[in-house]
């Protein structure tokens, strides 16, 4: 590293706690009452999950580009979501569609025991593996195929599932591989716009509650090479 990069490090660096604390304040403004998410999200390096050139909008409460026409998601969204996904305990296992970027796999890796996420364009697949690799994050697992279809070990049951992109049908394998009093947080679109949707298992029964509006990417069907 040459001496002005490195300063420009340096500069990410110290301008990120400050505006950091700040996107946590505005969480919490926002209604992000549970501590554990507002302390990961608060110590969560968003700025390793974007393009060098937009790093320094890394603590702005905005979804940002990533490439291959996908967004990394509203620090708000995702901090809302994984208050949803705490709301009635601490699950265990988590699976998530949608790895993008990788970073709310990161913030969910830091609040529960083991965390699967699935993502169907193998350069973001790959992208994500690396720098959850780098950030020594040992207790995630990473596919690249596609989530409608659900985990690809069929005996696998989770506790939760996130979906990060908006489905306009209910993918019946996931919800299978809920386990009983499950629950899955997905952006659903009515064809009217996309709420916010909470599915909880009962026996064979699905029952549904809605939320807020939300702006979601779309689930897209099979594996982009
Ligand atoms: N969780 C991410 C959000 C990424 S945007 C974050 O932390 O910001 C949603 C992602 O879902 C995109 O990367 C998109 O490629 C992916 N996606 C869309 N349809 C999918 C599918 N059927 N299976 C897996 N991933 C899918």
């Amino acid at each position: 590293m040459n001496p002005r990069s490195r300063e420009q490090h340096h500069g990410i660096g110290m301008t990120s706690q400050r505006t950091r604390d700040r996107l946590i304040e505005r969480l919490r403004e926002q209604g992000i009452s549970n501590e554990r998410v507002l302390e990961v999200m608060r110590n969560t390096p968003r700025h390793l999950f974007v393009d060098e050139a937009l790093a320094h909008r890394a603590y702005e409460d905005t979804a940002l580009p990533i490439g291959h026409g996908q967004t990394i998601s509203q620090p708000y969204i995702v901090a809302r979501m994984t208050q949803m996904l705490l709301e009635h305990g601490t699950p265990h296992s988590v699976l998530e569609i949608g790895t993008g970027c990788g970073y709310q796999t990161l913030v969910l890796s830091q609040l529960v025991s083991q965390v699967y996420s699935i993502e169907r364009i193998r350069a973001l697949h790959e992208q994500a593996k690396k720098r959850l690799e780098d950030l020594k994050v040992y207790n995630v697992e990473l596919r690249l195929t596609d989530g409608a279809l659900g985990w690809p070990n069929r005996n696998y049951r989770f506790d939760r599932i996130l979906m990060t992109a908006a489905a306009s049908e209910i993918p019946r394998k996931l919800v299978e591989q809920l386990r009983e009093g499950g629950e899955m947080i997905l952006p659903y679109d009515s064809g009217r716009g996309q709420v916010l949707l909470r599915i909880t298992r009962r026996g064979d029964d699905f029952e549904t509650e809605a939320f807020e509006p939300v702006i979601f990417v779309p689930l897209l069907p099979g594996v982009e090479e």
